[in-house]
């Protein structure tokens, strides 16, 4: 069976927190990878709500400079320093983003280098590959530098573990590794054809987006994802308000899954004034039927 990726939805509200709604922070997790993307202020209350340690962080993607996003940087940056966090944290985002960090570093940190943090300025172009998964992203339109990002399961194969029990080969072998490959091995005079054996799990792939108005290279980057967590910032009759400000309507934001062909459409980014999202959901579901909107703490598993 897949390694599950789950995602834990810490705060789903926009620049202005209400009692319902967080700024914005949505963690995602796979195996020893503990991904935050953005961290609106409170978010590490958020994370201790939720029951997580935010002292598992490795990496933070940052879509934009603007407070929502932020402002729960110093909180997190002085928890792990007070916990001896003993990691490298990653810290991602666009244009500005060593800058900023070294005077965040200056000023929350009791020494700069109280905990070892990379920073890593992106200019949309980029893909951090790693063996099993990559993370790309793409420049977003907004009145601040700002990314949206992809997180990807690599297609590969495996092995049928219930066949590859039968040929009785030594957990250690180095056969398996060619079997994995597809290749014929041969076992105690028996050839056997790996690609008998061989299954491939699909890629999984989950998008954040926000803050953006409606843009084509949010439907390149969400173009088949699993999941497209985007804002929604208005209701879809505020479309003129929402081009105003560099944002999105529910409404568009169910066209993009759609154009994109997204199995799953997550809105979050809500401004205050739809504490209830029911008109908001109402409105993206005639676009696009698997929207959710999911409140604080709300989280699933893929
Ligand atoms: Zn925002
Ligand atoms: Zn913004």
């Amino acid at each position: 069976m897949a390694e599950q990726i789950k995602i834990n939805f810490l705060g789903t509200g926009s620049a202005v927190p209400t009692a319902r709604r967080n700024h914005p922070a949505v963690l995602l997790t796979y195996k020893d990878e503990n991904i935050l993307f953005d961290c609106g202020e409170g978010t590490q209350k958020q994370f201790r709500l939720a029951q997580l340690n935010p002292c598992k962080l490795t990496r933070i993607f940052i879509t934009h400079w603007h407070g929502d996003h932020i402002f729960g940087l110093p909180g997190i940056l002085q928890t792990l320093m007070m916990n001896n966090y003993s990691g490298t944290l990653k810290i991602y985002g666009p244009k500005g983003t060593n800058h900023f960090m070294d005077i965040y570093k200056r000023m929350y940190l009791s020494k700069a280098d109280a905990i070892k943090i990379e920073t890593k300025e992106l200019s949309g172009k980029e893909t951090i590959e790693e063996k099993e998964f990559k993370i790309e992203c793409a420049e977003m339109t907004h009145d601040a530098p700002c990314l949206a990002y992809s997180f990807t399961i690599k297609e590969k194969n495996r092995l049928d573990k219930k066949k590859l029990s039968k040929l009785k080969l030594p957990g250690n072998s180095p056969l398996i590794g060619e079997l994995v490959k597809g290749k014929t091995i041969e076992f105690e005079g028996k050839k056997i054809d790996g690609k008998k054996l061989v299954y491939s799990e699909p890629q999984r792939k989950i998008v954040y987006a926000t803050d953006t108005k409606l843009n084509d290279n949010l439907i390149k980057i969400a173009e088949k994802s699993n999941i497209l967590i985007s804002e929604a910032t208005y209701s879809g009759e505020e479309e003129e308000l929402a081009n105003e400000y560099l944002h999105m309507t529910c409404v568009q934001a169910a066209n993009i899954a759609k154009k994109a062909k997204c199995e799953q459409l997550y809105l979050i980014h809500l401004s205050q004034r739809y504490d209830n999202p029911k008109y908001i959901l109402e409105e993206a579901k005639k676009v696009f039927k698997n929207t959710k909107v999911p409140e604080d703490l709300d989280s699933l598993k893929l």
